[in-house]
């Protein structure tokens, strides 16, 4: 029989294509072979898979429903609009579906610890979510300027009774809070494990993150049934490193039919330095010790990156991520920091749901899409989380529109 793209996809150094590898410190290498090794025997272990559904369905909230947007489905007045409502999560985003289990993965491998960085707060909430629920300690490291900007999130973090630790360099940002969490990491591989935010990082995290987050797309395709009797026309996702959107695109990645959008924020325009547009805009290159397509400045370094979403400003993106585009399976959407906003009060109006700033990308261009399609079409949006954390900072800078006092 011939195996499927998942089984295939990476090969077994972890390469999709050109993309991906593990390009780490010799003394980080027997840390990840362990990590690897510990998955490979995980994954196929019964005990391992029970006890992930168990929380999943009595502790996290899954499945997660697949919503009919109607109202803005009408006012597109074009292609059917769905939305996966990954919001619906324990801690409001997909985040928690491989933090559960990387925690679980943890206490496997005899660890009391697990460390990682977070860039507006959502992996390290939903990590110190996990590690509090499994008994584990958590260190989060978090750049000083997310630190201010995103403060209730450290609250959280600290109530949850994770240790916060301030990156200090550069631009003090998610990817300096990266560097500063791989450091911390190297002196405690003993004790502790990383547990990565995304599909990014060396071998196996692109992998072992897509696989446990493809729960979204395996729920998706069952669920969509119950609404069109058919697979979704178009599957539309954010792109930060790419969890959220490899965890829908996986189960849909053989059924051609399928059109599979990753969006980009596009933020205040394509100046380098005004986006973080990674598969856009950028070029090959090693970072945070995978190669993959990031964009750089005029001295091939990491450029700095903006977007209205903090959790979507990464100067690189998941390897494959970067594969999908270059054999052409995927299509790359843009969406501006206006349109995002847009989205965010369309979706929050017409359909009662406040997404998240970074999900709003992916509703915003689901709108632009549905105008050009046929009544008869469908689009199936990953709503990665929800807005909750967005709106003292949303409203305070872009006015309620229709607001009524
Ligand atoms: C972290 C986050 C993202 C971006 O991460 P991906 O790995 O690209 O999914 C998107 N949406 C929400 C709500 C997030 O918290």
């Amino acid at each position: 029989m011939n195996k499927s793209y998942l089984e295939t996809h990476p090969d077994e150094n972890g390469y999709f294509g050109k993309f991906g590898g593990s390009f780490i410190p010799p003394m980080l290498e027997r840390p990840f072979a362990d990590i690897k090794n510990a998955y490979e025997e995980l994954k196929n272990s019964p005990a391992f898979i029970e006890e992930l559904k168990y929380v999943r369905k009595h502790y996290q909230g899954r499945p997660t429903p697949i919503s009919f947007a109607k109202n803005l489905t009408q006012y597109c007045d074009g292609a059917k609009i769905y939305l996966k409502r990954e919001d619906l999560n324990h801690t409001g985003a997909h985040k928690l579906n491989h933090c559960m289990a990387e925690v679980i993965l943890a206490k496997y491998l005899g660890k009391t610890k697990v460390i990682a960085e977070t860039g507006a707060g959502q992996h390290g909430v939903a990590l110190a979510t996990a590690a509090a629920y499994f008994g584990l300690e958590c260190e989060i490291h978090m750049g000083e300027v997310d630190i201010v900007k995103e403060h209730p999130n450290v609250v959280r973090m600290k109530i949850l009774g994770a240790k916060v630790i301030p990156a200090t360099h550069g631009l003090k940002t998610l990817k300096e809070a990266v560097d500063s969490a791989f450091e911390s990491y190297i002196s405690q591989a003993n004790e502790a494990i990383y547990c990565i935010g995304s599909v990014v990082g060396p071998h196996p995290f692109p992998m072992m993150v897509r696989d446990f987050q493809s729960v979204i797309g395996f729920e998706s395709k069952e669920q969509f049934f119950e609404h069109e009797i058919n697979l979704p026309d178009n599957v539309v996702a954010c792109v930060g490193g790419g969890s959220n959107a490899m965890g829908i695109f996986s189960a849909f990645i053989e059924d051609n039919s399928v059109n599979l959008y990753g969006v980009e924020p596009l933020g205040r325009g394509e100046k380098i330095g005004d986006n973080a547009a990674s598969l856009t805009f950028g070029t090959e290159g090693v970072m945070h010790g995978f190669n993959s397509i990031m964009l750089k400045d005029e001295n091939g370094e990491p450029a700095p990156v903006y977007s209205i979403g903090s959790g979507i400003d990464y100067p690189s993106v998941g390897p494959e991520q970067a594969y999908l585009k270059e054999i052409g399976r995927t299509k790359i959407g843009l969406c501006t920091d206006e349109e995002a906003v847009d989205a965010f009060y369309k979706l929050s109006q017409l359909e009662g749901i406040i997404p998240a700033l970074e999900s709003a990308h992916a509703v915003a261009f689901a709108m632009k899409l549905a105008k050009t399609l046929s009544k008869d079409k469908t689009i199936l949006i990953n709503l990665s989380g929800r807005g909750d954390k967005d709106i003292d900072f949303v409203v305070d800078k872009y006015p309620i529109p229709n607001a009524k006092f």
